[in-house]
């Protein structure tokens, strides 16, 4: 039996996706052999791989001023080759810190050399909320921000307007809503979130960006490298691009798009935090209301010995992967794209059960 999926990352995957895989495994598009087992230079993987980029270029509405690139070394690579590309030695560049993910991208930065700035951060207030107030650095060679914050829960409604070209780390929202990709100038996501395994990371940078980009970085760190090579440079993570294909046909075949995913994702949301908000303060949001995440949804119950054991019967209801980040505690349920309306059903009502047996 399947269970209800809340894992944070590695997280669910579609079943129609995970179905054609299974089907395809022992012959895949008659080569007799599985995906992963062709060379990367075979006119089946290579058509497989600009496949997956056209259709995630079409649910994107990416013109051809972007360039798209599958890289590896997970987001967490994003952030050294965004600072090593753009900022260099001393480049300026400005973060906004709200949470775990934004702190590494920035300590990387400076790791990287550069000398990164903070714009804005919630960190006095422990993470709770997007930040309002900006002081950026007309100097900068970029702003970074994080979209969705995995961890705490938060998720920005509109960004800001920024001086320099704005770089995002999308990884937990990727895919999720419409993107107004006229606000950036870079994005990436790693797949594990919302789109497929780990192991690849979709990055998407204007390409008049990439040409300034530094010309003293290391060839696999180098975004003109990867794209004068259309992310063959060396062997590309051929499994991970796959299933990041299917993916990319599922939402548009089958979901119809990222309006209709994302309006799917808002009453996923919607039905969770109204559950939490009616409950008379038996779970608690840990995010502030205008901050909250469609993606993650963080929350307390009253004492520690009730979180842990929510957690241990809602897993043994076949409700997994709810338990908070490592860093924080608490509970999450993480509704990315493939966790289903039913699902979510299924965890408010043990969440009502848990609350009448036990509150
Ligand atoms: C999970 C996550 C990361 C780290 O991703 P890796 O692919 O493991 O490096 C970075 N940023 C955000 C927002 C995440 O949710």
């Amino acid at each position: 039996m399947r269970v209800a999926n809340f894992n944070p990352g590695p997280g669910a995957l579609p079943v129609p996706v995970l179905e054609e895989a299974a089907r395809d495994m022992l012959n895949w598009r008659g080569t007799g052999m599985s995906v992963m087992e062709n060379s990367h230079r075979a006119k089946a993987v290579i058509a497989m791989v600009e496949e997956a980029e056209a259709d995630l270029r079409s649910l994107m509405g990416l013109g051809q001023e972007w360039a798209v690139i599958f890289c590896q070394g997970g987001a967490s690579l994003q952030f050294t080759m965004i600072a090593l590309n753009f900022a260099g030695p001393a480049g300026r560049c400005d973060y906004i810190n709200t949470g775990l993910w934004s702190t590494k991208a920035y300590k990387e930065a400076k790791i990287c050399g550069a000398n990164p700035r903070l714009a804005a951060t919630s960190e006095p207030d422990d993470f709770t909320h997007i930040p309002e107030a900006f002081d950026f650095d007309s100097e900068a060679q970029y702003v970074h921000l994080t979209a969705n914050n995995t961890v705490r829960g938060t998720q920005w409604k509109q960004y800001p307007k920024t001086p320099a070209p704005l770089m995002a780390d999308m990884s937990s929202e990727f895919l999720s809503r419409p993107l107004e990709a006229d606000r950036f100038g870079l994005i990436y996501a790693g797949a594990q979130k919302n789109m497929g395994p780990a192991g690849v990371t979709v990055t998407a940078v204007k390409r008049e960006l990439a040409d300034r980009a530094r010309p003293d970085v290391p060839s696999m760190l180098s975004y003109p490298v990867l794209i004068k090579n259309e992310s063959m440079y060396n062997t590309p993570p051929v499994w991970s691009i796959y299933i990041s294909g299917l993916t990319f046909k599922w939402l548009k075949n089958t979901i119809g798009g990222l309006e209709a995913m994302a309006e799917i994702n808002r009453i996923k949301a919607e039905t969770l935090y109204r559950l939490i908000d009616q409950s008379g303060g038996f779970y608690r949001g840990t995010a502030r209301p205008d901050s909250r995440s469609h993606m993650n949804v963080t929350f307390l119950l009253p004492d520690q010995e009730l979180n842990d054991r929510f957690k241990k019967e809602a897993q043994a209801a076949g409700l997994e992967g709810l338990g908070g980040h490592r860093s924080v505690g608490g509970l999450r349920a993480s509704l990315y794209n493939a966790v289903t309306q039913d699902d979510v059903n299924k965890l408010v009502e043990f969440m009502r059960e848990f609350q009448r047996t036990r509150g």
